[in-house]
C-alpha cells in the first residue's frame, strides 16, 4: 500500500483505492462486497471473473459487453462520488472520477485522439491520477488516427482493385468494430466472435457486414478474430488474400515481420508516449501512480522530467518488462 495525499492505493484484485475508511475496487479480477466495485471497459483483462458482489458502477454498453463474455449478470448501481467520463478506448469504455475528499481520476485504458467511432478521453483537474502506460515509451509515437483510417481505406480498395481480397486479423472488440466503421461501404464480411461483438455494438449490421459464409466469389474483406476462420471460405477465396492487421505493437519491427503479414497499421485503443505526457499535465495531479506496461520507466520519466511525484504499481508485481508481455498477450481481447 502506497499513500498519496490521503488516499491508499494498492494493486491487489485489480487497484484499491482507500479514501478516509471508504474503499474503491477499481477493475478487480474478483468483485468484493462491501466495497465499490468499477469496471473500466470490458476487454477480458479488466473483467471480473468471480467474487461475491454483482452490484458494480459502470456504463450499460460495459455491462451488456460484460455479461455477454462472462456469463454472468451485472447489476449496475451509481455513486454519488463516482463521476464516468468517456476514455476513448472502446464502445462502452470510462474513466472514474471518484471525488471523496480528494479528487481521484483512474484511466483504465484509454485514448485521447478522436477515432472514426469514439469521442476521445479528455483531462481534468485531479489530485491523485491513476495512469495505464501500455505504449510510455518515446518510441511509440502514433501517427494520427483519422488520417491512418485514410491510408488504411486506400490500401484496402487499392488491393480490391487489383482482384484481391484483404483479410484483417483484429481483437473481436473494439479494433474489429473500429475496421468495420471505417471500411463501411465495401464488401465486409465477419466472423461469429466478431459479430457476437457487433450485434452489442452496433445492433443489426446485417445490411453492411455480411456472414463468412456468405462471402461471394468477388473481392472481399474479412474482419477475423483469427485465421482459423479461414476454413469457412471456399478455396477460390482463400487464394488471392492479402494478410494484415491494425495494431499499435506494429511500431516494432519484430511484430510487423512475427506474424506473416503483407501489412500492419499503427492504429491504437491507447494513448501513445506523447499523449500520455500530455494528458498527465493536463490533469496537473499531485501524485500519479503507473500501471501496465512500460511503468516503471514513464514514474521515472515524470519524476525526473516533470518533478511529479510518481510510484508504478505494476512493478510491485513483477517489473516493467513482465507487465510489457502480460499486456501484449492479454490486450488481444
Ligand atoms: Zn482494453
Amino acid at each position: 500500500m502506497r499513500d498519496g495525499p490521503g488516499v491508499g492505493v494498492s494493486m491487489s484484485n485489480g487497484i484499491s483505492v482507500l479514501t478516509g475508511g471508504d474503499s474503491f475496487r477499481l477493475d478487480p479480477r474478483r468483485t468484493v462486497s462491501g466495497e465499490v466495485n468499477f469496471i473500466s471497459h470490458a476487454h477480458t483483462d479488466h473483467l471480473p471473473r468471480g467474487g461475491d458482489e454483482a452490484c458494480v458502477v459502470s456504463t450499460p454498453k460495459t455491462l451488456e459487453l460484460a455479461e455477454h463474455r462472462t456469463g454472468r449478470k451485472f447489476t449496475p448501481v451509481e455513486d454519488a462520488r463516482i463521476t464516468l467520463l468517456d476514455a476513448g478506448h472502446i464502445p462502452g469504455s470510462a474513466m472514474a472520477l471518484i471525488e471523496d475528499g480528494r479528487r481521484i481520476l483512474y484511466t483504465g485504458d484509454f485514448c485521447t485522439r478522436r477515432k472514426v467511432y469514439l469521442e476521445p478521453a479528455r483531462a481534468v483537474k485531479t489530485d491523485v491520477l491513476l495512469i495505464e502506460t501500455t505504449y510510455a515509451l518515446p518510441r511509440y509515437s502514433f501517427p494520427d488516427p483519422l488520417e491512418l483510417s485514410g491510408v488504411i481505406r486506400d490500401w484496402v480498395a487499392d488491393a480490391l482493385s487489383t482482384g484481391s481480397s484483404v483479410f484483417f486479423t483484429v481483437y473481436p472488440l473494439g479494433k474489429a468494430q473500429e475496421v468495420e466503421t471505417l471500411l463501411r461501404g465495401l464488401p465486409l464480411y465477419a466472423d461469429e466472435a466478431v459479430q457476437a461483438h457487433n450485434r452489442i455494438v452496433f445492433g443489426d449490421c446485417s445490411d453492411w457486414i455480411g456472414d463468412m459464409g456468405a462471402a461471394k466469389d468477388g473481392e472481399s474483406v474479412f474482419i477475423c478474430s483469427s485465421r482459423s476462420s479461414l476454413s469457412a471460405l471456399r478455396p477460390g477465396l482463400r487464394s488471392r488474400l492479402l494478410f494484415t492487421t491494425v495494431s499499435g505493437w506494429s511500431m516494432d519491427e519484430q511484430f510487423r515481420n512475427s506474424g506473416g503479414l503483407d501489412e500492419a497499421f499503427p492504429l491504437s485503443d491507447h494513448c501513445d508516449h506523447g499523449d500520455l505526457l500530455s494528458f498527465v499535465e493536463k490533469c496537473d495531479p499531485e501524485i500519479v501512480y503507473t500501471m501496465h506496461g512500460f511503468a516503471e520507466e514513464f514514474a521515472e520519466e515524470l519524476r525526473r522530467d516533470l518533478q511529479i511525484e510518481a510510484h508504478a504499481l505494476s512493478a510491485q508485481r513483477g517489473g516493467a518488462r513482465r507487465g510489457r508481455r502480460r499486456q501484449k498477450r492479454i490486450d488481444s481481447f
